[in-house]
């Protein structure tokens, strides 16, 4: 398939097909997964002229074609100029943070972050002599009032992967960009698929491919895409750091990548059905849904998403916590565990009032957050129902 002609082709053409070459390996359809550290230059012209670009295969820990196969399906998906691979999302983050910020350089941060980013700037960028200030994540186009002369980053999170606010990315892009700024979005939830970054204005879009790209819960990756010249900054960087992605798991991450505009499909429906569902229940107060028309975001989600996953959370009736205890320690199908993204729904509690510094997170009931997952919707609502049936015998 020519590469051009398949940037022509809807999304999730480009999902299945990009970065695919099976003429260079016998017609087979997967690549090979390559493990290499050396690779042998049978010239010195060849060995002076092969040093860089976002393909060059030099030494193991630039990348193999494995990698690049992946990198070039994430980026014609999404856009940008091309994509680097990481071995973790927050990998992804740390990288392209320390891409572009220096010593008394300022970065702007949305307070709705993923907290591991938060930590990270707080620990080794202050220690760096970088300063952040948290923003109300609905600040819109106001975040130019925050911006100073050494304003370097905006960073963005849309919708809060905690608390699901949605910001409006376009009116932010724009005043940042007016200042010089780069606009960094972590775009773990909206997807390559969903969330079209570069067209709202986004420079960079990092991701944790852990979640929807892999899929299926069993390898931790990382990919930063970007804007031109940042692509190559941020691979220069991460080279610099020895900072490299295992063969295996980009391969599990693009074979992952070829089925995710079906899962999300699936994901998105099955998560509308759920919530929509959680909504009238008694026991439940508030959703935090961006995907629901009752959601103060959906309207700016509409505006700018082309789908929604299954990651969304919701706020318990006041109750005291060996109720809730006693729901989700006996849930059959909603394990409780971090991260998301793979084909299983999952749980967690969570308290966001500790994380936030610039907005006030103050809800009155217990907050969960759910992953629903490819299970059939009419067992994952019984496995609730059960759930709610421990949580009123606990009250
Ligand atoms: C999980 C997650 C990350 C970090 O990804 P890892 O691969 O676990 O390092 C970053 N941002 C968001 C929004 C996440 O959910």
């Amino acid at each position: 398939m020519d590469s051009k002609r398949l940037l022509d082709m809807q999304a999730a053409t480009i999902a299945t097909h990009a970065g695919s070459d099976p003429e260079r390996n016998y017609g087979i359809v997967n690549p090979p997964v390559y493990h290499a550290s050396t690779v042998l230059f049978p010239t010195v012209a060849d060995l002076e002229n092969r040093t860089s670009g976002p393909d060059v295969i030099r030494y193991g820990r630039m990348g193999t074609p494995t990698t690049h196969a992946f990198e070039k399906a994430v980026a014609a998906l999404e856009g940008g100029e091309s994509a680097v691979t990481l071995s973790s999302g927050l990998g992804a983050i740390t990288t392209t943070l320390l891409t572009f910020l220096k010593s008394g350089d300022h970065l702007l941060m949305t307070d709705s972050v993923y907290d591991p980013t938060r930590k990270f700037c707080e620990g080794l960028l202050t220690s760096m002599g970088i300063e952040t200030s948290y923003y109300d994540p609905l600040i819109g186009s106001e975040i130019a009032n925050l911006i100073r002369p050494n304003t370097r980053v905006v960073f963005c999170e849309t919708p809060g992967s905690l608390t699901f606010e949605m910001q409006d990315i376009p009116a932010i892009a724009e005043e940042a960009h007016k200042k010089n700024c780069i606009v960094i979005m972590d775009n773990t939830w909206g997807t390559p698929l969903y969330y079209k970054s570069f067209e709202k204005g986004v420079d960079v879009s990092v991701h944790a491919a852990t979640k929807y790209i892999v899929g299926h819960s069993d390898a931790m990756m990382g990919i930063a895409v970007a804007k031109a010249p940042y692509d190559m900054q941020i691979r220069h960087m991460a080279w610099n750091l020895g900072q490299c992605a295992a063969p295996d798991d980009c391969y599990l991450a693009l074979r992952g990548l070829r089925s995710m505009a079906a899962r999300l499909k699936v994901h998105h429906e099955n998560m509308l059905h759920i919530a929509q569902w959680l909504e009238n229940r008694e026991e439940v107060s508030r959703l935090f849904c961006p995907a629901l028309p009752s959601d103060p975001g959906h309207a700016l989600w509409k505006r700018d998403f082309l789908g929604a996953c299954g990651l969304f959370a919701l706020e318990l009736a006041p109750v005291r916590k060996e109720a809730w205890v006693a729901m989700l320690d006996h849930m059959e199908l909603f394990k409780m565990g971090y991260s998301w993204g793979g084909y299983e729904s999952l749980v967690i509690p969570f308290d966001a009032k500790a994380i936030r510094t610039a907005t006030k997170w103050a809800p009155q009931g217990p907050c969960l957050r759910l992953h629903i997952g490819l299970e059939d919707v009419e067992d994952l609502k019984a496995d609730l129902e059960a759930g709610f049936a421990r949580l009123k015998e606990n009250a």
